[in-house]
């Protein structure tokens, strides 16, 4: 382990080793704070690069976009400056599962996020290949770069994404890389496993890239986006970049037929990956080993940007030799001459158990280091921008002398991210869905400020632009609710109106009838003409509140159950060897994770509800021993 600090040493509070998408929040969140922050990485130039698919959000992770920007974060901001086709998934679904979505022209992006990042005070941003982490008395001390110089940090963020140990595999062929045309980082990943950390290995692949000019695109169904883009951040007022379709095509019995003959070539078959790759996105090997009886797989093809012809095969990620990877394309209605710009590959890195982290993605063996994105186990732009974030706030936080401040599961869904790598693990590259929230009515994304920006603010996140912005707002939605629920009428006085409700004599408020799927806006707007002249942000709140409204008390009384437990805390050093009665494999696994509350041992496989009886009585003595 690196024990002195070299001489010449630059001095910052903290440094974040990456410029992807993990990288660019903490960076940008540190900052922020006050932090006086250095982010390090190979090339300034590919910083806010999406090393795979030209798109953010949809759903799940649109939702955390959504968060991201609540906090003042950059992705949803720079996301609409760069989006070419806005679409809000789940629109006929009920509003809690509905996911903004956009395909990103990706140099745009890269341009955004660098100027967001070089208009952000505090924030000094070098070129540097990052070779080892410094430690001094046991603390994270700074890190030293491969061409010797040192930079001293009191926190550093690791954010590496697939960087760690990469091997890129097309075929029989391997690479040491950490993405397409990107040297590995080596010297890091052993400065990790000579910390003890728990590594392990995980694997992702990407398509090959196509020149769109020699794709047939007459002959084949469009995509549009949606006539009103539904922007990602709270502040856009307006998407002006203009927008584009996408093709949609679709492998044919030819198709599967070369690839299931060649696939003991693909590095996924033939035993030469050791990492379990991402389940959601599986390669076109994988889906046609998985489902021999289907010959059609839809693949979309995506524009990389409105001035590039490259076109982005969504659905054909795959590991298969050059030479079979272009004889399989080119069966696929518009692809029959297509050219491919660069062949599709897998990438396997290192990465760390998220285990090992604190909730606020603080390395628990080594104070000062926090980890963030892909590094974690996680896999996508959205999932690593939001633990960005989260690390980047606490790094300045440490360096402040402030507690570690996080965001729970009934808060937001980077709580519940982050909650589930750091009790569960990941045996996958995990991925955000609403399915792994349990308050969903409560975490939407259309109500993502009004859960956050508020703590965002008090937290110093959050700069006066959206603080007033979000004021307004507040506001305003206040004053519409107020009238909503002052409105009111009798099912004789609905009936003069053409409605129909139960004549059981009961006045119901406007509010109440936003919420009842049989009475259309339309007919209320109708009565209460005012109701025209709210914008959509306030019909949208109205309609998604009144819908859930008889939901929430059962919502909220398990959040508040769930908070108990939180509140709870359990300390570091807690023998569980001395609680009585606890069963050996729940001892086991609580002395493993070290849990920081209640909440988080309960979530722990293994630990039973008898288990956190006993846990919580013993808790309870300490405490009133102690008083
Ligand atoms: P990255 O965006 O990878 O950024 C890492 C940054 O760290 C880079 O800026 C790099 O230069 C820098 N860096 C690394 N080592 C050092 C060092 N030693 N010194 C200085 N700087 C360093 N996600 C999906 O959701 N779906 C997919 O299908 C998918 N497929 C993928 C396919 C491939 C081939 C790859 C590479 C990624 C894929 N991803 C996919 C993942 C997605 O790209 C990542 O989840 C996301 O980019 C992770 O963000 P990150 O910030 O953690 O890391």
């Amino acid at each position: 382990m690196t024990q002195k600090t070299p001489q010449n040493t630059l001095k910052y509070d903290v440094i974040v080793i990456g410029g992807g998408h993990a990288g660019c929040e903490a960076a940008g969140a540190s900052a922020r704070i006050g932090a006086k922050t250095l982010l390090l990485t190979h090339d300034p130039a590919t910083i806010g690069e999406m090393s795979c698919n030209p798109a953010i959000g949809g759903i799940g992770k649109g939702h955390l976009v959504r968060e991201i920007d609540a906090l003042d974060g950059l992705m949803g901001r720079v996301a609409d400056c760069a989006g070419i086709q806005f679409r809000l998934l789940n629109r006929s679904k009920g509003p809690a599962v509905r996911g903004p979505r956009a395909q990103i022209d990706r140099g745009l992006y890269r341009r955004e996020m660098q100027k967001a990042l070089a208009e952000t005070p505090n924030l000094t941003i070098e070129a540097a290949a990052v070779a080892d982490i410094v430690v001094e008395k046991s603390h994270v001390a700074g890190v030293l770069a491969e061409d010797g110089r040192a930079f001293h940090g009191r926190a550093v963020v690791l954010t590496t994404g697939t960087f760690l140990n990469g091997l890129i595999h097309i075929g029989t062929q391997t690479t040491p890389a950490g993405r397409h045309g990107a040297a590995p980082a080596l010297g890091l990943s052993e400065r990790l496993y000579a910390l003890g950390l728990p590594m392990g290995r995980l694997r992702t692949g990407t398509p090959p890239r196509l020149d769109g000019t020699t794709i047939d695109k007459a002959a084949l169904e469009v995509q549009s986006g949606d006539d009103a883009p539904t922007p990602f951040s709270f502040l856009t007022t307006g998407i002006e970049t203009p927008q584009t379709v996408c093709h949609i095509t679709a492998t044919t019995p030819e198709t599967c037929r070369i690839v299931a003959d060649n696939i003991t070539e693909s590095p996924i078959y033939s035993g030469r990956i050791e990492g379990p790759g991402p389940r959601y996105c599986p390669s076109i090997e994988i889906k046609i080993k998985r489902f021999p009886d289907r010959t059609r797989h839809q693949v979309f093809l995506e524009p990389e940007g409105l001035d590039d012809d490259t076109i982005y095969p969504n659905g054909l990620s795959t590991g298969l030799p050059a030479e079979v990877q272009k004889a399989f394309i080119r069966t696929l209605p518009g692809l029959e001459a297509v050219r491919i710009t660069r062949p599709g590959y897998v990438i396997e890195y290192d990465h760390v158990d998220p285990r090992a982290l604190t909730a606020g993605l603080q390395v628990k063996a080594l104070p000062g280091l926090f980890l963030a994105g892909q590094i974690n186990g996680t896999t996508g732009y959205e999932e690593a921008a939001a633990q960005g974030l989260v690390a980047g706030m606490n790094a300045a936080r440490l360096v402040d002398g402030a507690e570690t401040a996080i965001f729970d599961r009934a808060e937001a869904y980077l709580g519940v991210m982050i909650d589930d790598l750091i009790t569960k693990g990941v045996s996958e590259p995990y991925r955000m869905f609403t399915a792994r929230a349990e308050y969903r009515l409560t975490l939407r994304a259309d109500n993502a400020d009004r859960r956050l920006t508020e703590k965002g603010a008090e937290l110093g996140l959050v700069g006066a632009r959206r603080k007033h912005a979000f004021e307004a707002k507040t506001k305003a939605f206040a004053a519409a609710r107020a009238q909503a629920e002052r409105w009111a009428l009798t099912p004789n006085e609905a009936a003069a109106h053409g409605l129909s409700l139960r004549a059981d004599g009961v006045r119901r408020s406007a509010f109440e009838l936003i919420g009842h799927p049989q009475v259309g806006w339309d007919a209320l707007a109708a009565i209460w003409p005012q109701m025209r002249d709210w914008s959509a942000d306030i019909r949208d709140y109205l309609s998604a509140e009144a819908l859930y409204a008889g939901y929430m008390g059962r919502q909220n009384d398990d959040i508040a159950a769930f908070r108990r437990d939180e509140a709870r805390r359990l300390p570091p050093d807690l023998d569980y060897g001395r609680v009585a009665g606890l069963a050996t494999e729940a001892r086991e696994k609580l002395t493993a994770a070290r849990p920081e509350t209640l909440g988080q041992a309960a979530r722990l496989d293994g630990v039973t509800p008898a288990a956190l009886t006993l846990l919580l009585h013993y808790t309870r003595k300490m405490d009133s021993d102690a008083a």
